[in-house]
């Protein structure tokens, strides 16, 4: 069966990271063509995706005969074998899959998936060691920059917030962050307002410039 629709990826590579992305797009409900040149890593996944392939990704013709550029949008997520992953991406562009979203695993590899035209190059190891650097520095919860200066960082409630308005507490001015929304207990996340007051235990997602952010989350 074919399942190039709308709503379908294909996924080239099904090491760490590409099978942890294909297994998530399944749960979300988007269908996925997996391709591996490993026969075990195939047969592992297979039934668990909605189509897994053995094939070589570098081979226009396999990808041709798996229709592969009938998809909108596909993933090469081959890392350490750089030549396959260069060859690969070239291979998808001259077929012309309009997106590709690409991994890297150096700064090198990354140049070189750009100045082929590769929409999307993504570094998740490089990515993944900068959030938790912050993450292991300070008392945020979780970190997200958003872009280079800007982050949304979870902390809990400081001192400062519990008990007041938000309104109130001249934040905005005085630390330059803005309170997005706040959880308390075993309750979801909920927008926060003007008129929201905070309670000890509460967490809380702060937005703001990056430091600006992240000083606030070390409030106690
Ligand atoms: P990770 O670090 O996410 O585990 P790897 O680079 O180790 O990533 O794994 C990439 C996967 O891509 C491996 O399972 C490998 O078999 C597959 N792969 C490598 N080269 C090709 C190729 N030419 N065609 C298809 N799959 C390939």
């Amino acid at each position: 069966r074919r399942i190039a629709e709308a709503d379908s990826v294909a996924v080239i590579g099904l090491g760490r990271f590409g099978r942890s992305l294909a297994l998530e797009l399944m749960a979300k409900g988007t269908d996925v063509l997996g391709i591996d040149a490993d026969e075990e890593i195939v047969q592992a996944l297979n039934g668990v995706l909605t189509q897994v392939v053995r094939a070589d990704s570098t081979k226009e013709e396999a990808l041709r005969q798996l229709a592969v550029d009938e998809f909108d949008r596909v993933v090469v997520a081959i890392g350490d074998d750089i030549s396959a992953s260069i060859l690969t991406c070239s291979v998808l562009l001259g077929m012309g899959v309009p997106v590709i979203w690409a991994k890297a695993l150096d700064d090198r590899h990354g140049l070189i998936l750009e100045q082929l035209g590769v929409q999307h190059v993504i570094y998740p190891e490089k990515d993944m060691g900068k959030r938790v650097a912050h993450l292991v520095r300070g008392a945020a919860l979780d970190y997200i920059e958003v872009d280079p200066g800007y982050a949304l960082v979870k902390a809990s409630a400081p001192a400062v917030l519990l008990g007041k308005r938000l309104g109130d507490t001249g934040l905005r001015h005085a630390y330059g962050v803005t309170i997005a929304a706040f959880k308390r207990d075993d309750q979801g996340w909920t927008n926060a307002d003007a008129d929201t007051v905070l309670a000890a235990g509460d967490k809380i997602l702060v937005v703001g410039p990056t430091s600006s952010a992240e000083n606030f989350a070390q409030l106690r």
